[in-house]
């Protein structure tokens, strides 16, 4: 009960990198600073899957990473939403050559939905997009 009416009003976020070279997980934690203040758009940044309401994943799902991937997935609570952050994790990026080793795009393990392109791309496109997509996937789950 406590929980619904909280989410009502607030967006609690979970970044996972499934390996990369770090540079979009750079800009997602710069929506932290003074400069972007994500969280005066109640957007509440955490480590747990388990009390999230969206996965940011970062990535080009790396091997070591698919199984693990799948398994945060399940552990957060419906209704959710996945963000697939970064050319990695929509197409693998500078990572493609190495096609044994990256699992890319992040939609092969879990379902996306909303993708935020750029190498890296910036703080404001990916708050944009946390504000854009997640409430409403949040609220379809209610109708
Ligand atoms: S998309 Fe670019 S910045 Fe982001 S993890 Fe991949 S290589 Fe790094």
């Amino acid at each position: 009960m406590i929980k619904d009416f909280i989410r009502k009003r607030s967006i609690h976020v979970c970044l996972i990198c499934t390996g990369g070279c770090n540079g979009c997980d750079i800009e997602v934690a710069a929506l932290l600073s003074k400069r972007y203040d994500l969280e005066q758009y109640g957007i509440y940044y955490h480590n747990n899957p388990r009390e999230c309401d969206a996965l940011l994943v970062t990535g080009h799902v790396a091997k070591q990473w698919q199984e693990k991937l799948i398994e945060l997935y399940n552990k957060v609570p419906e209704p959710k939403a996945v963000l697939a952050i970064g050319a990695c994790a929509l197409t693998g990026g500078i990572f493609q050559q190495e096609s044994d080793k990256t699992g890319a795009p992040v939609s092969n393990f879990i379902p996306v939905d909303a993708e935020v392109p750029g190498c890296p791309p910036r703080p404001a496109e990916i708050a944009t997009a946390i504000l854009k997509y997640v409430p409403g996937v949040l609220a379809s789950y209610s109708k």
